[in-house]
């Protein structure tokens, strides 16, 4: 069962229109399917659209923000709870304790940085859970690109693969979450790549 999922996404308003219907869909789909959503609280870009859709269907939406931001009022101030936080470490910290998924939308270096951490946490498995990789529009691509050409040269192993589930549709994000390789302590193997 799918009950909390956290979400990384742009904080650019200036991204075209097809981007801000997906992170609505994506808003849409977790509150209709009940599961909360985590993300980073801001009110800008697809963050803000993810929050105001999910808030819209019903969902529940928890914010982590860190104390600068609100400084400079980047925070959404509608949401279901708005946890503040020291420093971007710890914010990224509490984006992965107690939930079932990681879903990455499209985004800027914030997202990349992110999404190549928990990758690196799930490799190393100090985090199992499904990663997800919403590539509308053929954005990440270039990212999928080079996580082939590094198994490809053995930075990573084949088994590395899967650590992460690519998507096309939004509608596939339940599926992949689900259907997503069971990882623990026995998938991993540190010095073989
Ligand atoms: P990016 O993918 O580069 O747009 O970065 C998204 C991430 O950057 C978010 O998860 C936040 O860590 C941070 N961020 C950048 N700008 C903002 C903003 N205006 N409001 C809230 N968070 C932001």
């Amino acid at each position: 069962m799918i009950k909390k999922v956290c979400v990384y996404c742009a904080s650019s308003d200036k991204i075209s229109q097809s981007y801000f219907d997906g992170a609505a869909a994506i808003g849409q789909l977790l509150a209709e399917e009940k599961i909360t959503t985590v993300y980073g609280g801001g009110s800008a870009g697809l963050m803000g659209r993810l929050a105001d859709s999910a808030l819209a269907h019903g969902g529940q939406v928890i914010g982590i923000i860190p104390h600068f931001m609100t400084e400079v009022e980047w925070q959404h101030n509608g949401l279901t709870e708005l946890i503040l936080v020291e420093d971007m470490h710890e914010r990224k910290r509490m984006f992965l304790e107690d939930i079932d998924a990681v879903i990455a939308l499209p985004g800027g270096t914030g997202t990349f940085e992110e999404l190549l951490e928990v990758i690196t946490l799930k490799r190393l498995g100090k985090f199992l859970q499904p990663i997800i990789i919403y590539n509308q529009n053929g954005y990440y691509d270039p990212m999928i690109a080079m996580f082939e050409k590094a198994i490809e040269e053995k930075f990573m192993g084949e088994q590395h693969r899967g650590i992460w589930t690519v998507i096309e549709e939004v509608a596939d994000l339940i599926e992949a979450i689900e259907q997503a390789p069971k990882w623990d302590q026995s998938a991993i193997d540190y010095a073989k790549v």
